[in-house]
């Protein structure tokens, strides 16, 4: 959005323009400040003020490039100043906590892969804190001027305060996490459901890269959906994400961690799915999967090779995810949808029986279209974090605050 002469408040038009310089600059560079002006629909006043900032602040830099308009000397132009500030991008999982050092380029500088087991006595917070501490202390001498703290998980998340208000594996309550990390470190915290950012890192440089309308879900230890819609990522500084993962699905259905029964998530989750396979298995003597460990790979791998157990496993899946789906495309009428899953290892299997279940569930005017893919990138990793701090600088608010200094 760009704002320029209309009445409102002075600072946010400011940042918004800053935003979106910056996001230019990224996009385009190396891009003179002519096309600059024009592709903002800023005056060239503007454009000169906010570059002149961004280059005190060291935040982009000039370079000589030859602009393919024009022939003879190079031009100038201007491209982002990335490696002199970092930020950490953490990621809580499944038993594991995930911190990474990135410049604003994104590149990482530095990764830990770290235990946290669900059922260790000191308390959530403390640990956290404390893994974080020992993360700097130990890659110190690679440490640039620090930016930001982007933090991404599953469970029931407020975002806008920063707040863990429950998760999935680990026995927690309110934890006011962002608070606590602002707080010690003094710098801005993001806190966010790991599939609503990693929503948002595959618009940004993944798989939904220029789609306007697009459902993501994830079909993983936890079970969810993100939804971007006109370009923006729904609900995305509320306090809930696209909760598809507690729809319930099966009113007789197991306990859920949020309090009710049946919840997709209970189908639908890697853990549920593989207790499934072994309560078919005990009944079946028939399958590949008698002879292997039970895991995703095995069970993929067996249903590639035509395993009937293997294969109504994946195709239930399918269906129960499909029948939300096809709900959702209804509702938002996507162009794309993305699946990221492990069980994309079957996805020959996986995607029709999903697709199927839309293009019979849903409007024709609206499921004939659709593309069905995998997202680009996989449930690990720290590139949803990422997403988090892109975001705030496209949109300037944390982009203002570096500017400040
Ligand atoms: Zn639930």
């Amino acid at each position: 959005m760009i704002v320029e002469g209309q009445p409102g408040h002075i600072d946010q038009i400011k940042q918004i323009n800053a935003g979106t310089v910056y996001r230019l600059i990224d996009q385009f560079g190396p891009i003179s400040r002519i096309e600059l002006s024009k592709r903002a629909q800023l005056a060239p006043a503007s454009i000169t003020k906010i570059v002149r900032e961004l280059l005190q602040a060291h935040l982009v830099q000039e370079t000589e490039y030859q602009d393919p308009g024009c022939r003879g000397r190079p031009a100038v132009g201007l491209i982002l100043d990335t490696q002199a500030w970092h930020y950490l991008s953490a990621r809580i999982n499944l038993g594991t906590l995930t911190l990474s050092l990135r410049d604003l380029s994104s590149k990482l500088v530095a990764e830990d892969l770290l235990p946290l087991p669900a059922d260790d006595p000191e308390p959530f917070l403390d640990r956290i804190v404390g893994h974080i501490d020992q993360f700097f202390i130990r890659h110190a001498r690679k440490l640039e001027r620090l930016t930001a703290m982007a933090i991404t998980l599953p469970g029931m998340i407020d975002a806008a305060r920063g707040i863990i208000l429950k998760m999935p594996f680990y026995p927690v309550e309110a934890v006011p996490l962002g608070p606590t990390l602002a707080k010690r470190s003094g710098l801005p915290v993001f806190v966010q459901h790991d599939i609503a950012a990693w929503t948002k890192a595959e618009s940004l440089y993944g798989a939904s890269r220029g789609f306007r309308n697009v459902i993501q879900v994830v079909i993983d230890d936890n079970v969810g959906a993100g939804v971007i819609t006109g370009g923006q990522v729904l609900h995305n500084r509320s306090s809930s994400v696209v909760e598809i993962g507690h729809t319930q699905v099966d009113p007789y259905g197991k306990r859920c961690y949020c309090g009710n029964h049946g919840c997709l998530e209970t189908l639908a989750s890697i853990d549920n799915i593989l207790e499934l396979v072994k309560q078919r298995l005990s009944v079946a003597n028939q399958s590949l999967l008698n002879a292997l460990p039970i895991s995703v790979e095995n069970l993929c791998d067996a249903a590639n090779r035509g395993d009937a157990l293997a294969r109504d496993v994946i195709i239930g899946v399918g269906q129960n995810v499909g029948r939300i789906l096809a709900i959702m495309v209804n509702l938002f009428n996507p162009e794309k949808i993305l699946i990221g899953s492990p069980l994309n290892l079957s996805k020959t299997i996986l995607f029709p029986a999903i697709m199927s279940c839309i293009q019979q569930q849903s409007l024709p005017a609206y499921s004939e279209n659709i593309q069905l893919e995998s997202t680009q990138f996989f449930n690990h990793g720290t590139m949803p974090g990422a997403a988090l701090v892109k975001d705030a600088l496209y949109n300037g608010s944390l982009l203002v605050k570096l500017l400040q200094g």
